[in-house]
C-alpha cells in the first residue's frame, strides 16, 4: 500500500479544518507525445502557449453560454465548500469546489472582464503563467467531475464543466493527462479501453459460454458481431475481463437468454466508456460515439442496450443523439438508448424472469449510486427512475437490502473517488482520500445492518472500490455488479424459457 495516511472513519461526518497545500504534490502522469497525437493534440507545450490558452478559454466561453454563466455568477456564498469528497478527504482548501472554479475564473476575469482587465487585484484576476498552469494541472486532476457540488449551489454552478474546460485548454496547448489520452487512443486503434483485440475478445466470450454451461447446464450465448441481431449490447470493456465486472456481463447474457431475444456485441465498438468527456473534448467525444452508431448500422440491429457504466450512460443518454444521432434507423418502440437495468426491470415487471432471491441470502446488500447516472441522466419514464430502477432490480434478487444514509445517496451520492479520468495508480493517494465520505456512509450500514455487499452499476466505481476498500479495512470483494446479483438469482433451463 502507498505511503500516506488513510483518513479515519468517524461516527459523524465533520467539516475538516483547512490544511493548505496538502495535495499540491498530487499530479497524474503527463501524456507522452504519442498519446497526445492519438487524440489530436500537440505533443508538448507549444510556443506562445500562454496566449493560446487564453484564446482557447475565450473560444470555449463564446461557444458555451453555460460555461460563461458558471464563471460569471458565483457569489461566494460558501454552500459548496464542504460538498466535495476530495476536500473532505484531503482537507486541502483548493479542493473546495469554489476554490477549484476560481483557478479558471481568475484567468477568465483577467482577460475577459472589464474589472479584471483594469483592476485585476481588486477582483482576484490572474495572468496566465506557468505557475497557474501547474496549479490547473494539479487541481483540475483532483476533480472527478461528479457534479455533487452543483446540487448544493444556489446558482447550479457545475464545477465539472469548468474542470472539463480547463482540461480541454491544457490539451490544446500540449499538456495532457497520460491515463485518459492513452485510453482514448486505444479505443481508436483497437476498439476498447483495455486494448483487447477481436480474437482475444472472442476467446473470452467463448470461455464464458463454457463456464455458464458448466454452472447451469444451459447454453447461454455471448454473441459477437452477429449481423441481423435485434439488440446491440454496448458495455464497458472491464466487463470482458475482471471481477466483479464479468459477473455483470454473465448476468446480462442470462437475462437476454431468459427473454429469448437475439443480441450481439461488436468487436469494432467493444467499449461503452468514452473518456473524451473527462478531457472535455467535443471532437473526441463525437468520434468515439460515432463508432457505436457505425457498429449498430453495420450489424443492422434494431435496438441498443447499454451495460453497467456510469459516465457511458451519461454520454449515451444525454449526448448520443446530438453527437451521433438521429438514431432513426432503430426501432422507435424502444428507448434509444436503453439501460440494461431498464431492460431487466421491464422483464421483472412483466413477470418474465424467474428469480430466486434466496440464492443471494449470504449477502446483505447496499447500493452505491454512481454520480453520472444519478446527477446527469435518468432511467425509465419516471422522475428518479435512475434511483428506483436499479434498486428494484436488486430487491427482486435479494432478501436483504439496506440503503446508506439519505444525504449520501440519490442525487446527493458521494463519488467513489475514482471517476472523471482519475482511476489511475499515479493518483492512488487522492483516490483513497476521496473515497472517505462514501466509506464512512458504508461503515454506518455495515455496523447497523451487517451489510457485506455493495452493488454498483459503474465499471469505474467497481474498479475503484476493489482497490480502496482494503485501505478502510473492508474486503475488496465486497463490491459487485447489480447484474451479478441477477446472475445468481435467475433460474434458467427447462420450464424457465419465455
Ligand atoms: S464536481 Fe465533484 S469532484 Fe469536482 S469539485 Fe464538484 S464535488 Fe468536487
Ligand atoms: S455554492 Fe455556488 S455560488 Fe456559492 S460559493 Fe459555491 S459555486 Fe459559488
Amino acid at each position: 500500500m502507498a505511503d500516506f495516511q488513510t483518513p479515519a472513519l468517524r461516527e459523524f461526518p465533520i467539516i475538516p479544518l483547512l490544511h493548505e497545500g496538502t495535495m499540491a504534490h498530487s499530479r497524474p502522469f503527463v501524456a507522452k507525445p504519442e498519446h497526445q497525437a492519438s487524440v489530436g493534440f500537440p505533443g508538448e507545450l507549444v510556443e506562445n502557449w500562454e496566449q493560446k490558452a487564453v484564446d482557447k478559454l475565450g473560444e470555449l466561453v463564446s461557444k458555451s453560454r453555460a460555461l460563461q454563466v458558471f464563471l460569471d455568477s458565483c457569489v461566494k456564498c460558501g454552500a459548496c465548500t464542504d460538498k466535495c469528497h476530495y476536500y473532505l478527504g484531503t482537507e486541502d482548501p483548493k479542493n473546495m469546489p469554489v476554490a477549484r472554479q476560481d483557478l479558471l475564473r481568475s484567468v477568465y476575469r483577467r482577460y475577459y472582464t472589464f474589472a479584471g482587465k483594469y483592476f485585476p487585484k481588486l477582483v482576484g484576476a490572474r495572468d496566465m503563467t506557468k505557475d497557474v498552469l501547474d496549479e490547473w494541472y494539479t487541481y483540475f486532476h483532483q476533480c472527478s467531475q461528479c457534479r455533487r457540488c452543483s446540487v448544493f449551489c444556489p446558482y447550479g454552478i457545475d464545477t465539472a464543466e469548468i474542470s472539463m474546460a480547463a482540461r480541454d485548454i491544457m490539451d490544446h496547448v500540449g499538456l495532457g493527462q497520460k491515463y485518459s489520452n492513452e485510453i482514448i487512443g486505444k479505443v481508436y486503434k483497437i476498439g476498447n479501453n483495455l486494448g483487447l483485440p477481436e480474437p482475444a475478445l472472442r476467446d473470452t466470450l467463448e470461455g464464458l459460454e463454457e463456464d455458464v454451461k458448466d454452472e447451469t447446464g444451459v447454453d447461454v450465448k455471448f454473441p459477437l458481431d452477429v449481423k441481423g441481431a435485434d439488440i446491440l449490447l454496448i458495455t464497458p470493456s472491464a466487463d470482458f475481463f475482471a471481477e466483479p465486472h464479468i459477473d455483470g456481463l454473465i448476468g446480462y447474457a442470462k437475462v437476454f437468454h431468459a427473454a429469448g431475444v437475439s443480441w450481439t456485441m461488436s468487436s469494432y465498438a467493444s467499449e461503452a466508456a468514452n473518456f473524451s468527456m473527462f478531457i472535455g473534448s467535443h471532437d473526441n467525444l463525437r468520434k468515439v460515439a460515432l463508432r457505436i452508431r457505425k457498429a449498430a448500422e453495420d450489424l443492422g440491429v434494431k435496438r441498443i442496450v447499454v451495460g453497467e457504466c456510469g459516465h457511458a450512460w451519461r454520454v449515451a443518454y444525454s449526448f448520443w443523439n446530438t453527437l451521433a444521432g438521429p438514431f432513426d434507423f432503430l426501432d422507435p418502440n424502444y428507448p434509444v438508448p436503453q439501460h440494461i437495468c431498464e431492460f431487466t426491470y421491464d422483464l421483472i415487471q412483466r413477470g418474465k424472469l424467474d428469480l430466486d432471491k434466496s440464492a443471494n441470502d449470504d449477502l446483505v446488500v447496499t447500493f452505491h449510486d454512481s454520480c453520472n447516472v444519478s446527477r446527469a441522466s435518468r432511467m425509465g419514464d419516471m422522475p428518479g427512475g435512475q434511483f428506483k430502477i436499479p434498486r428494484e432490480v436488486i430487491k427482486a434478487c435479494v432478501n436483504n437490502f439496506h440503503d446508506m444514509a439519505p444525504d449520501t445517496i440519490h442525487e446527493s451520492t458521494f463519488c467513489c473517488g475514482g471517476g472523471g479520468g482519475l482511476l489511475t495508480d499515479d493518483l492512488m493517494e487522492l483516490r483513497v482520500k476521496g473515497a472517505m465520505p462514501r466509506m464512512q456512509a458504508l461503515k454506518e450500514v455495515v455496523d447497523e445492518h451487517g451489510v457485506n455487499h455493495i452493488a454498483a452499476i459503474c465499471a469505474i466505481c467497481k474498479s475503484q472500490f476493489t482497490k480502496v476498500l482494503p485501505y478502510y479495512k473492508f474486503p475488496m470483494d465486497m463490491i459487485g455488479s447489480v447484474h451479478g446479483l441477477v446472475s445468481k438469482a435467475i433460474k434458467l433451463g427447462p420450464g424457465n424459457e419465455q
